[in-house]
């Protein structure tokens, strides 16, 4: 397992979901960890379950990822607590719901600001400190969304796919810096947004025969977590600029023949 030790990493959208989860992850191999989002109080319920499973320390920086201002605010209220940042996780990410012929223009701004722009303006603001510190990774969420629609929810897809492509750029500019980009795409994962969203029979088939995904299951947050920290940490020392699905085979799968007519 990477060791982070000394390590100070920050994890936006860090107060419940995947993003608590890597935040988690990554505490648990030694880095400090800074959790940023919108609401404090969930902020401090993810750090409180950091401080009762690990030793390190934890911080809380509630900020928005779409506002510059609150950005930078943000980022040196880490620098202040922890002297650096080393990783950081861009997390955050928000879903409109809308069939194309029905999208607003005020929800497809609100989820390229949150799940493009807020990538890019913490990126670079962080980039520059990086710079100035020796160097450092970034892990952005993508979404199995990047190679594929999946609902409606056009405005996700082209956000995730910006992501993937951001990530590429970012990584090849800042590879002289010594700062290293890659995403991780999930599939479907475990998280109490799609317990809440489907029936308990629902819930049943999609964690045991889940048919369209080649392993038959959810995807754990665990398992999206251990894939950021390998991205995260000197394990993946000579890797920048790539996408890591981690979506329990979806992507390799068509899903032609099954649909086929007996
Ligand atoms: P959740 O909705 O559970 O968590 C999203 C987090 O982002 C919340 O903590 C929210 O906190 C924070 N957030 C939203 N907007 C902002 C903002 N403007 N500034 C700062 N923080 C913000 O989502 P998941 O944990 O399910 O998803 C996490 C990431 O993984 C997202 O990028 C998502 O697209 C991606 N993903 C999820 C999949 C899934 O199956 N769940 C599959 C593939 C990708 P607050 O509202 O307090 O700011």
């Amino acid at each position: 397992m990477d060791s982070l030790d000394g390590q100070v990493a920050l994890v936006t959208g860090a107060g419940r979901g995947i993003g608590a989860g890597i935040a988690l992850e990554l505490a648990t191999r030694g880095a400090r960890v800074a959790l940023m989002g919108r609401t404090e109080s969930t902020l401090e319920e993810s750090a409180e379950l950091i401080r009762v499973r690990t030793a390190t320390q934890v911080s809380v920086h509630p900020g928005d990822v779409t506002d510059e201002h609150s950005v930078e605010k943000v980022i040196d209220s880490v620098l202040q607590r922890h002297a650096r940042i080393d990783v950081l996780v861009n997390n955050a990410g928000i879903v409109d719901q809308a069939q194309f012929l029905d999208i607003g223009l005020a929800g497809w701004n609100a989820v390229i600001a949150t799940n493009l722009t807020g990538v890019f303006l913490m990126t670079q603001r962080v980039a520059r400190r990086m710079r100035t510190t020796g160097g450092g990774s970034v892990v952005n969420i993508a979404s199995i969304d990047a190679y594929g629609t999946d609902g409606p929810q056009a405005s996700y897809t082209a956000a995730k796919a910006g992501v993937v492509g951001l990530t590429k750029a970012a990584a090849t500019e800042l590879a002289p810096i010594k700062v290293r980009v890659n995403s991780v795409s999930p599939g479907w994962v475990h998280t109490k947004m799609v317990e809440e969203f489907v029936t308990a029979d629902a819930m049943k088939y999609l964690l045991g025969k889940f048919a369209r995904v080649p392993m038959q299951r959810l995807v754990e947050i665990n398992e999206v977590a251990r894939a950021v920290a390998f991205l995260a940490g000197p394990g993946s020392s000579a890797i920048t600029g790539i996408d890591v699905p981690v979506d329990c085979g979806t992507l390799s799968n068509l899903f032609v023949f099954e649909t086929l007519p007996t």
